[in-house]
């Protein structure tokens, strides 16, 4: 393993779809020399090496080739029905090799403070490097979110997270309560009721999610990473672009919702030592089917989604009072506060389509930020 240059341009901070694109265009953009990218995990691939074996491409919202070279091309075969913890990362690390990105290996930025020259990086072994302007691919995978629910440490079953899941078969004969009402939550409710023998599950989130039968409309799709946008340009915490397109009616779920695996309960209001309730011990019921006001469960599975991963970057105070980083630039991966700094895979680039074209912007907005130190110096 090559260890990490003391000092550099550019510091690309994580190498999944977002920062494998701000790679690629670097180079094209003549910074090939100038920049390193480091990534604390153990190979290439971001976030998707770790996903659940049972997660194809095929069943993923729409994976996006990196820019420059598909996935066919480098697989040499359809990997439609592979599990994407394997395809993705044979497809990352043929492209990094294809264009010989310059990254380094497991090294984990721990934090980033200021430095004489723009930041000082430090890496999980102490030792640091000095970079003039960075930017931040580090994802969400590493931020699971779980929700405060009143009752939360008494309960003895198990809770699990989206992150953490492996496979249906560890659920069999058990009661599962799946909480959230996005895709994961959805995708794995149903494979969880269909895989798992002798299982029972149940379904709760905050709103009733609204299966959309019409077919992914594009323009749609670019109104809901618009509004993520106006989010983060206005300091606010950025909403998932997938939580805001609404969830597509496929063929799965039509059947599953015939099927009632798909039965809805509105959010439990606390956890007990062997359940959840709802407006517990008022009488109220479950509000739904006039039920019982407790339900006991073996286990709580949350898919409550991610936050970004952005815990490094804390002594550099980036947060505003909205309680997110304002973000500015063409396609808002530009810090307002510090436009040295780039992020891409934040708000609207939080996708695959969104981090290649973040990754082209941030690359775009370095080279310029460095042409201009350079007219200053000379
Ligand atoms: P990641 O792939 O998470 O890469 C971040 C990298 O940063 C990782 O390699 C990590 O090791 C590294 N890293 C993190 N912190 C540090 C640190 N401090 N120091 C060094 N390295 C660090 N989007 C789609 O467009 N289509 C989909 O089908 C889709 N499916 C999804 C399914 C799930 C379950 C989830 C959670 C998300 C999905 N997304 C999907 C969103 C998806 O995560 C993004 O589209 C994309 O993969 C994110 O790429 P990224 O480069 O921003 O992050």
């Amino acid at each position: 393993v090559a260890n990490p240059d003391r000092s550099t341009d550019v510091l690309v901070i994580g190498g999944g779809q977002a920062g494998l694109s701000a790679a690629y265009f670097l180079h094209r953009f003549g910074l090939g020399e100038r920049y390193q990218l480091l990534d604390h995990a153990p190979g290439p691939g971001g976030a998707w090496q770790f996903r659940w074996p049972t997660l194809t491409l095929a069943a993923a919202n729409g994976v996006h080739d990196l820019p420059g070279y598909g996935i066919s091309e480098a697989l040499g075969r359809d990997s439609d029905t592979v599990p994407a913890a394997t395809a993705v990362p044979e497809y990352f690390g043929s492209y990094e090799r294809r264009y010989g990105l310059r990254i380094r290996r497991p090294f984990g930025v721990r934090r980033v403070d200021h430095g004489p020259g723009g930041f000082v990086a430090t890496l999980g072994d102490g030792t640091t490097i000095d970079t003039r302007t960075i930017i931040n691919a580090t994802g969400t995978w590493e931020r699971p979110f779980i929700p405060h629910v009143p009752g939360i440490a008494d309960f003895g079953g198990r809770q699990l997270h989206t992150h953490d899941y492996v496979g249906p078969e560890q659920f069999a004969d058990q009661r599962v309560l799946v909480v959230g009402a996005g895709i994961s939550a959805v995708q794995l409710l149903i494979e969880i009721a269909r895989d798992s023998p002798g299982v029972q599950t149940f379904w709760c989130s905050r709103s009733e999610p609204a299966f959309d039968p019409t077919p992914f409309d594009p323009e749609k799709g670019r109104r809901a990473v618009a509004r993520v946008e106006e989010r983060v340009r206005a300091g606010l915490p950025p909403t998932s672009v997938v939580s805001v397109t609404g969830l597509p009616l496929t063929p799965a779920i039509s059947e599953a919702q015939a099927d009632g695996i798909l039965r809805w309960r509105p959010m439990f209001t606390r956890i007990t030592e062997t359940g959840v309730c709802w407006d517990c011990g008022l009488g109220n019921g479950s509000g739904f089917d006039g039920e019982d006001d407790h339900l006991d469960v073996d286990v709580i599975f949350w898919n409550t989604g991610f936050r970004s991963a952005l815990d490094h970057l804390a002594p550099l105070r980036l947060r505003s009072a909205g309680g997110g980083i304002t973000m500015t630039g063409r396609l808002a991966t530009t810090v307002a506060a510090d436009p040295r700094i780039q992020l891409v895979g934040y708000g609207p680039s939080a996708s695959t389509i969104g981090a290649n074209r973040g990754g082209r912007e941030a690359a775009r907005n370095v080279a310029d930020i460095l042409d201009r130190q350079r007219s200053i110096i000379n």
